[in-house]
């Protein structure tokens, strides 16, 4: 029967059209395990001709603090609202080049990954902030444009992160941390879905610092072997408060 498989053909990975991709990095330190997991994607999701734009954060120098710098100007110089400011800069086009930008790259992207360390059980603050800025009311969301009726339906979202202790068991229900789904629902549930995203299964590397470089390097390998097929992923049910 080995003839069989000597006449099957090639395997081909690649048969979907190109995606275009937001790869966001929140990591201080660029040579770090996230730092790693970021390439990994970049490389394997361009060497597969997907079209990858890259916000690394804290290189970019992303100012997490959201106010009225937010906006070229404001309508009410004398109490600062800040969704009544979104709603003015949507309208008159007048977000601040860097907030314009990223919501720019988000609306070119049809994926968004977030790569970040499990900070106090939620992403880092640079990243906090940069949602804090970049979903803005009415151009991001609102005036009934929630969840299923999000603007950003038909667009989907992965968290890939990497936390500090060495085993998945702290993190199921009942376990040392607690169930990782009830912990990333805030921002799978709260912020991704929100604004419409299908949410695809979160990629979570237990404890990079604990473990060999050989298994990190396992790691990134399994990570680069999902991406191949990413654009056939079906979204999960991330499951309501
Ligand atoms: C403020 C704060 C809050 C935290 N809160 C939590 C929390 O709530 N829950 C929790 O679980 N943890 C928490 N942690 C821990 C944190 O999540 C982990 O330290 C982090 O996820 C580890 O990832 P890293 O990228 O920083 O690892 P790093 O320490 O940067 O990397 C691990 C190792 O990988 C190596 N490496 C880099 N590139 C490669 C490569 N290409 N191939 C192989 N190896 C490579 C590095 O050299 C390093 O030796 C917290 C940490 C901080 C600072």
């Amino acid at each position: 029967m080995d003839t069989i498989s000597r006449l099957d053909p090639p395997v081909t990975v690649q048969n979907h059209s190109p995606l275009k991709v937001l790869v966001v990095l929140a990591h201080p330190e660029r040579h770090s395990f996230n730092g790693a997991m970021a390439d990994a994607a970049i490389e394997t999701l361009r060497g597969l001709s997907h079209q990858v734009a890259f916000s690394d954060l804290y290189r970019m120098g992303w100012d997490p603090v959201s106010d009225r710098r937010n906006f070229k100007g404001v309508k009410n110089p004398d109490y600062f609202k800040q969704q009544t400011e979104e709603d003015h800069a949507t309208e008159t086009r007048t977000f601040a080049p860097d907030v314009e930008a990223e919501i720019a790259k988000m609306e070119a992207a049809d994926l968004m990954i977030w790569q970040f360390p499990l900070w106090w059980f939620s992403v880092p603050g640079i990243l906090k902030g940069w949602v804090d800025k970049v979903f803005a009311f009415n151009r991001v969301y609102g005036r009934g444009r929630f969840y299923e009726k999000g603007l950003y339906r038909g667009k989907r979202a992965l968290l890939s992160l990497t936390t500090g202790g060495s085993g998945a068991a702290a993190y199921q229900p009942g376990g040392f941390n607690g169930d990782i789904s009830g912990i990333l629902r805030p921002i799978q549930r709260g912020m991704l879905e929100f604004v419409g995203y299908d949410v695809l299964k979160p990629q979570i590397v237990h404890g990079p610092a604990q473990v060999t470089d050989e298994q990190r390097k396992a790691y990134l390998a399994a990570w680069r072997e999902r991406l191949i097929q990413i654009a056939q992923e079906e979204p999960i049910v991330v499951g309501q408060y």
